[in-house]
């Protein structure tokens, strides 16, 4: 409560004192603010001779101090109250930045009887004070100053402390304020009140004279001293008070001032009054501007706030505010650049893919251009296909034409083929030539009457051997004058195109097949055409190959026909012995009778003539028997072979195939599968078959065809094959079974009744059985049993 009673009271007499100020104004009164740091009336006693000096100088102006302290001080210039300021320079620069006073002369001191412009201070301690020798012994020991705020009389200092990274404020023990005089500090450590303190350089100097203590008293910390000086410093040196003018006072005025103080001399009473030695031109105060800023203190007690920490604990909204801020617009930028890089992927995509479909529409129309093109041109080789598959087709038709065609020879069918080849391929020659010689060739067909045929081939052997190779190649030679010489056999005829293939016979180069033509051809045949040649070529190879076959098996008919007649010879030698033996007893009995007439003088010559006639008659009858049976026995065969009955019967149904299908009978096969080899005349045993079958096939007949069975057997009885022919004939009765096997035994018109006489015989020759049994409800079955041979197995 006190304090607060306190406080309003020092409030009003701020305002009464600084009222009684304002009033005091007068346009002829010059007033001179002077901080008044030892005390109002000291400050007056001080500089109320330089103010009379001033009055003195300047005519007309009465000059006037007005001590104040540093708050009544900065609202007087704020208010502009003021003429002059006469401050520490300090307070000085925190005005001059504030309000805009600027110096016009700088105070001179005296010191040890030197005129001085600038001061320092000192930091001290007892001298037997043995803990502290530099600042940083400072640290947790108790120290005294004027004020926070006087300069000399603490911020040198404090920057010094500073600079060694010491905090009056925190490192101290005791931080005090003592105020003015600054006699009272040095007094406080000399009386050991307190560790170390600071004052100006000059007051404890001023205390040494006065003989209050001696400097040895002291230890000065940090010492500085400043060459050719004893004076104890501290700290840097600084500028002295400055006299300066407001921002509202005249300039003429001030500049008079200025040169007032500047002629002061050194030792006028008034400077001695003011403990000055005179003034001299106003010193740079920049250094004072640095110890504030690099303090920061006022007027740059702004920056006491410039700590990050500080700027964070101010701003912390702002900072949230705008980090929230930069987030989101950095969120914004990156969504938009992610937008935007997405946009320009789907741009470029999309780019991409117009050229793309661009590039596929220009592919599709040229495509779709290529397409027509070619579908035109397939167009076109499909109908010459069309074409092509007509003719083939219908050359075709004449192939199957020709080959199931039965009435015509072997030699009629090729030439049929040449002539289907040469209508296919539209030219005039067709030939088909032997590679053996011009006189081996096949035939020759022509349509073109002017060509001489004869002249045309054979190839020479070159070009022949040319189309062999290439084998189911066809050599096509469209323009024949391009060829070489060697080649074209065909030039003498005065052709000009030429197509030819071989024809392979059981893999053999057998004939050539070729055509040919006057006309020059502009390209050669299709691949088409060229097949059909090869179809032309395969056919007539089979042609011939099955010519082949049959010729063989006429062959081997003819064979078995002549081994027949010899067996049937042996028969008929035995029964047609007394028919030669008639004629020959006729002949004999003729020619008795004739020389019988002959011996006779008057034989009758018509007797004679009838008797030779006879004779000769019977000679050449039986000549004639003879001759027959010579004929028969032409080819003696006693070809004995190993023999697999089942191969022989399976060929044998080849040959006699035709024969049974003629017949409508359905043929049963059943041969067994193991069967042991027989030890035969093949030809023979092939004729007793062959007899038993034709014999079956006859004596089916008068069965209905649609149940004409014939069964072909083989089996194995031990040692013995059985092989049996059975049908479902007319059979035989019991009664005729003895004389089955005679000779002349026949029931049929047209028989000789030899055939079951030759195979008794040859199956007794091979000392087999051969007999027959009647088979129910009808027919019969034939068999013969030969010996086999077990040693071995087939
Ligand atoms: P040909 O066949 O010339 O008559 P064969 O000696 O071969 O002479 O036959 C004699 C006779 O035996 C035949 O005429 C026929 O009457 C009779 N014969 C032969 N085989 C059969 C058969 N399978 N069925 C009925 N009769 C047969």
């Amino acid at each position: 409560m006190h304090k607060l009673i306190l406080a309003l009271i020092k409030t009003l007499l701020f305002f009464i004192s600084f009222s009684l100020l304002a009033n005091q104004y007068h346009e002829d009164i010059i007033k001179i603010g002077v901080l008044a740091y030892r005390g109002k009336d000291k400050a007056m006693s001080r500089w109320q001779a330089t103010a009379d000096y001033l009055s003195t100088q300047l005519q007309g102006y009465t000059f006037k101090i007005v001590p104040l302290n540093l708050p009544e001080f900065n609202l007087a210039v704020e208010k502009q109250l003021l003429s002059f300021t006469l401050t520490n320079p300090g307070h000085y620069v925190l005005l001059e930045s504030k309000y805009g006073i600027s110096r016009i002369v700088t105070m001179q001191t005296r010191v040890n009887e030197k005129i001085r412009t600038r001061f320092g201070a000192v930091i001290f301690t007892r001298a037997d004070n043995n803990e502290i020798h530099t600042l940083n012994d400072l640290k947790g020991k108790s120290f005294m100053a004027v004020s926070r705020k006087a300069f000399g009389g603490f911020q040198m200092s404090w920057l010094e402390l500073a600079k060694h990274h010491i905090d009056p404020f925190s490192d101290f023990s005791e931080m005090k304020f003592n105020g003015f005089p600054q006699d009272k500090i040095a007094l406080a450590v000399y009386n050991k009140k307190v560790d170390a303190a600071t004052v100006r350089s000059e007051t404890l100097l001023r205390m040494v004279d006065e003989g209050i203590f001696n400097l040895h008293d002291f230890r000065i910390l940090n010492e500085n001293k400043i060459p050719s000086s004893n004076i104890p410093l501290s700290t840097e040196i600084y500028p002295e008070w400055p006299f300066s003018k407001n921002r509202q006072t005249p300039r003429a005025l001030a500049k008079k001032v200025a040169q007032a103080l500047l002629s002061m001399p050194e030792n006028h009473p008034a400077a001695q009054a003011s403990r000055t030695a005179g003034w001299t031109v106003p010193l740079d105060y920049s250094p004072v501007h640095e110890l504030m800023r690099s303090l920061k203190i006022e007027p740059y007690e702004v920056l006491q706030n410039t700590s990050i920490q500080d700027i964070i604990k101010k701003y912390f909204a702002w900072i949230i505010a705008t980090f929230l801020f930069v987030i989101f617009l950095i969120t914004i930028n990156a969504y938009i650049t992610r937008t935007n890089r997405r946009l320009k992927i789907t741009e470029k995509q999309l780019r991409d893919e117009i050229n793309e479909r661009k590039s596929s529409q220009a592919e599709l129309s040229n495509y779709k251009d290529s397409l027509e093109r070619r579908v035109e041109s397939r167009t076109i080789e499909l109908k010459n296909a069309n074409i092509a598959l007509k003719r083939s087709q219908k050359a075709l038709h004449d192939l199957v034409d020709i080959t199931i065609e039965t009435g015509i020879n072997h030699k009629e069918k090729l030439l049929r083929l040449l002539e289907t080849g040469r209508e296919y391929y539209q030219l005039p020659v067709a030939i088909l030539s032997s590679l053996a010689s011009d006189k081996d060739r096949i035939c020759t067909i022509s349509s073109d009457q002017a060509t001489n045929i004869e002249q045309i081939g054979p190839l020479n052997s070159a070009c022949a051997q040319r189309i062999i190779e290439q084998k189911d190649q066809a050599l096509d030679i469209p323009d024949l004058t391009l060829i070489n010489d060697k080649i074209s056999a065909c030039g003498r005829a005065n052709l000009k195109n030429y197509l030819a293939t071989a024809v392979f016979v059981a893999g053999k180069a057998h004939c050539i097949l070729e055509f040919a033509g006057t006309q020059k051809r502009n390209d050669t045949y299709t691949q088409w055409d060229h097949n059909l040649l090869q179809v032309m070529a395969q056919w007539i190879g089979s042609e011939i190959e099955k010519q082949y076959a049959l010729d063989e098996k006429q062959q081997h008919q003819a064979e078995l026909y002549r081994v027949s007649r010899m067996n049937v010879m042996g028969e008929m030698a035995a029964n047609l012995a007394h028919e030669l033996n008639q004629p020959l007893t006729a002949t004999c009995n003729y020619s008795s009778v004739c020389l019988r007439l002959l011996e006779k003088d008057n034989y009758d010559k018509e007797k004679l003539l009838s008797g030779l006639r006879k004779t000769i008659e019977s000679a050449s009858l039986a000549a004639n028997i003879i001759r027959q049976l010579r004929d028969f026995l032409q080819k003696g065969d006693n070809n004995i072979q190993k023999i697999q009955l089942n191969d022989l019967v399976n060929k044998l149904i080849e040959l006699i195939s035709s024969d049974i299908n003629r017949n409508k009978v359905h043929l049963n096969l059943k041969l067994e599968k193991n069967l042991q080899t027989i030890y035969a005349n093949r030809i023979q045993i092939e004729q007793v078959i062959l007899n038993f079958i034709r014999n079956a096939i006859d004596a089916m007949k008068n069965t209905n065809p649609s149940s004409r069975e014939l069964s072909i057997m083989t089996q194995q009885h031990n040692d013995h094959i059985r092989l049996s022919v059975m049908d479902n004939g007319s059979g035989i009765d019991t009664a005729d079974k003895s004389q089955l096997f005679d000779a002349f035994y026949t029931t049929k018109e047209d028989g000789m009744g030899m055939g079951l006489s030759i195979c008794r015989s040859i199956i007794e020759a091979h000392e087999g059985l051969i007999n027959m049994e009647p088979v129910l409800p009808q027919g019969s079955c034939f068999y013969f049993e030969l010996k086999s041979d077990s040693s071995e197995d087939i």
